[in-house]
C-alpha cells in the first residue's frame, strides 16, 4: 500500500490549467523532493493532496483510503466531510510562512490542535509537546510568544506543531524560502532528522543540496507536469530532459 497515491491529477483556476495530469505514488518512509520553477504548480499539487484545494480530475488515496475518486467526464467525488478531515489529519503541513498563532505561546501553539481537534487531554499532550520542542532544539522557548522568535525558530516550532498531531506524512512547501540564509540550516537539519527517522515526506524546495542529499527521489515539475523524476544522483548528475537541464543550469 502506498502512503500517497495520486493518479492523473488535473486542476485549473479559471482558464489557467495548473496541474495537467500529475501522478505520484509515495511509499512509507520515502522522502520526495519536488523541484521546479515558480508557477509550475508545486504548491497547488501539495495543497490538493490534503484538500486545501479540490481537484478537477483524478484520484487521490492516502494510506489506502480514498480521498477523491474520478468518475470520468470531469466528475470527482470526495469522501464524506468527516472522512476527509480524518484522512487529511494524517498529513502535517509546513508552509513557507510559518502561520503560528501569534496570541499563543510556543507550547500553546503545539497543544492547540491536539486538544481541540483530537480531544487529547492536556496531561497527555503537554509532555509530548515538550519532547517535540526538545527535539527541534527549542525546549527553552516553551513559554515565549512567536514574535520573540527568529524565522528559523518559528519554522522549527511550526514543524513541531505539525508533528504534535502525530501525522503519518509530512508535506513541506518551501519551508526555508522565507528565511535569511543563515537560518535555513537549522530548519533543514530538523527535516533531515525527520527523514532519518523514516518519516514519509514530500518537500517542495529550492534547496538543491538538501534535495540531493536527503531525498530518495527527486521530481522535476514544470508547467503543471512532472517532466522528469528519478534518483537524486540521476536528476542532478545526468538529467535526461532538456527542461530539467535548463532549470538546473539556472539554479545550481
Ligand atoms: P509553484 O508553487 O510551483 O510556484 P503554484 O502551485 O503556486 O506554483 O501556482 C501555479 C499557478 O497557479 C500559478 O500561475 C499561480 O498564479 C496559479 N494559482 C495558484 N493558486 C491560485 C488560486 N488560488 N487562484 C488562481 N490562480 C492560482
Ligand atoms: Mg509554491
Amino acid at each position: 500500500m502506498n502512503m500517497i497515491k495520486a493518479v492523473s491529477i488535473y486542476k485549473q483556476f479559471n482558464q489557467l490549467e495548473v496541474l495537467k495530469g500529475i501522478s505520484l505514488a509515495v511509499d512509507k518512509g520515502e522522502v520526495i523532493a519536488i523541484i521546479g520553477p515558480s508557477g509550475s504548480g508545486k504548491s497547488t499539487f501539495l495543497r490538493c493532496l490534503n484538500r486545501l484545494e479540490t481537484i478537477d480530475r483524478g484520484t487521490i488515496e492516502i494510506e489506502g483510503d480514498v480521498l477523491a475518486t474520478d468518475h470520468g467526464e470531469g466528475k470527482v467525488n470526495y469522501a464524506a466531510e468527516t472522512e476527509v478531515r480524518k484522512i487529511c489529519r494524517r498529513m502535517g503541513m509546513v508552509f513557507q510562512q510559518f502561520n503560528l498563532f501569534p496570541h499563543l505561546t510556543v507550547l500553546e501553539n503545539l497543544i492547540e490542535a491536539p486538544i481541540t481537534v483530537k480531544g487529547m487531554r492536556q496531561e497527555a499532550i503537554v509532555p509530548k509537546a515538550e519532547d517535540l520542542l526538545r527535539k527541534v532544539g527549542l525546549a527553552e522557548k516553551r513559554d515565549v510568544y512567536p514574535s520573540r522568535l527568529s524565522g528559523g525558530q518559528k519554522q522549527r516550532v511550526a514543524i513541531a506543531r505539525a508533528l504534535a498531531m502525530n501525522p503519518d506524512i509530512m508535506l513541506f512547501d518551501e519551508p526555508t524560502s522565507a528565511l535569511d540564509p543563515e537560518l535555513t540550516g537549522e530548519v533543514l537539519k530538523t527535516m533531515r532528522q525527520l527523514a532519518e527517522e523514516h518519516m514519509t515526506m514530500i518537500v517542495v524546495t529550492h534547496e538543491m543540496a538538501f534535495a540531493r542529499e536527503v531525498a530518495n527521489r527527486v521530481i522535476f515539475m514544470d508547467n503543471g507536469e512532472i517532466v522528469e523524476e528519478g534518483l537524486p544522483a540521476t536528476i542532478f548528475g545526468s538529467p535526461s530532459q532538456p527542461r530539467t537541464k535548463a532549470f538546473l543550469n539556472k539554479v545550481l
